[in-house]
C-alpha cells in the first residue's frame, strides 16, 4: 500500500497520483522524489562520498564481509521473503549482492540523496530506486523485508525512523538492521561519517521493542579485530590534526585480506549460532508480529 506524504490517504493504484488529493512526488535527478528538499544537501552525510565508496566498496574487506553476512541473515531468517526494500542504499553495492543471491527477490533502494541512486542504478537491473527521508516513508504494509544497513546512526530521529518501517513492513516480515557499537570507539572516525551516536546493544533493542518489533536474533560483528579498530581509534585521535577521512578505506591489500579472512572466521561463528557479546558493529534481526 502506497501513503501518500501530502494528505495522508492509503492507495493501491500502480501509479503515485494520489487518487485524494491529487498530487505526485517530483522527479529529481531522474528519481522519484519524496523529500526533494533534502535530496542534495542534509546534516546526515557527505554526498561527496559516494564516488570514493563507489570506487572502493567492492574490494575492502569491511562492505564485502558485511555483504557475505547480510546474506547469510537474509536467506536464514526470511527464506519465504518476496520483496526487499533498503533504506540508505547509497551506491547499491549491498542490493547488487544480493541481487546476485537472490535473483527472484523483489528489490527496492531509497536514499536521501539522490547522487548515491545514480551509481547504484549502474550496479542494479530491475530495480525500483527513489530519493526518500527515512522518518517519512511513504509505505504500509508493503515489503516482507527491510533493510538498513548503517543508516541509523546517521539520524537524529532514529525511533522516528523504526516506527516508520514498522508501519511499511508486512505482518510476518522484518526488519535487518547494521549499527556502529560501542560508545569507548567514538572517535573523529565517527565526527567525519556524520555520526550522531554509537549504540549499545541494550539501546537498539529498546528502540526496536518500543517500535513494534520482536528481536530474533543479535550479534556483535567486528569482534576479533575490536583490539586493533580501538588502536587505530586511539591513533587517529591522537593525530587528529592530520586526519585523512578517506585513509578507512584506502588499506594495505595484505591488511585487507588478513581482516577479511579474520571477519570470516568470526562469520563462521555466528552461522553455528553464536552471539559475540563485543564488536564494532551490531548486527539485529527484528520481525512484525503475524496478524
Ligand atoms: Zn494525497
Amino acid at each position: 500500500m502506497k501513503v501518500c506524504l501530502s494528505c495522508g490517504k492509503r492507495f493501491a493504484e500502480e501509479d503515485w497520483y494520489c487518487p485524494s488529493c491529487n498530487k505526485s512526488p517530483k522527479i529529481v535527478d531522474g528519481f522519484l522524489s519524496f523529500a526533494p528538499d533534502l535530496a542534495a544537501k542534509n546534516d546526515g552525510f557527505g554526498a561527496e562520498s559516494f564516488e570514493q565508496l563507489f570506487k572502493v566498496e567492492a574490494g575492502n574487506f569491511w562492505f564485502r564481509s558485511r555483504n557475505k553476512l547480510l546474506i547469510w541473515a537474509l536467506s536464514k531468517y526470511f527464506p519465504q521473503a518476496e520483496s526487499f526494500f533498503e533504506i540508505g542504499c547509497g551506491t547499491g553495492y549491498v542490493l547488487s549482492g544480493i541481487q546476485r543471491e537472490f535473483p527472484n527477490l523483489r528489490l527496492y533502494g531509497s536514499d536521501i540523496f539522490s547522487k548515491g541512486l545514480s551509481f547504484a542504478e549502474q550496479r542494479l537491473s530491475d530495480i525500483s530506486l527513489f530519493q526518500m527521508d527515512a522518518r517519512r516513508i511513504p509505505f504500509e504494509m508493503e515489503f516482507d523485508i527491510i533493510g538498513a544497513f548503517d543508516v541509523l546512526e546517521h539520524i537524529d530521529e532514529d525511533e522516528v525512523v523504526l516506527q516508520q518501517m514498522f508501519q511499511a513492513i508486512k505482518p510476518g516480515g522484518g526488519v535487518i538492521l547494521t549499527v556502529p557499537q560501542h560508545w569507548f570507539l567514538w572517535s573523529i572516525v565517527d565526527e567525519y561519517s556524520f555520526h550522531k551516536r554509537r549504540y549499545t546493544r541494550k539501546e537498539l533493542i529498546k528502540k526496536v521493542k518500543d517500535a513494534g518489533f520482536q528481536v530474533v536474533y543479535a550479534t556483535s560483528f567486528v569482534s576479533f579485530l575490536l583490539p586493533l579498530m580501538l588502536l587505530s581509534r586511539i591513533i587517529r585521535q591522537k593525530t587528529r590534526d592530520n586526519f585523512d577521512p578517506v585513509a578507512e578505506l584506502k588499506i594495505n591489500p595484505c591488511l585487507n585480506m588478513i581482516f577479511e579472512n579474520t571477519l570470516a572466521i568470526e562469520r563462521a561463528f555466528i552461522k553455528c549460532g553464536f552471539s559475540f557479546p563485543a564488536g564494532g558493529s551490531l548486527l539485529m534481526i527484528a520481525k512484525r508480529k503475524r496478524r
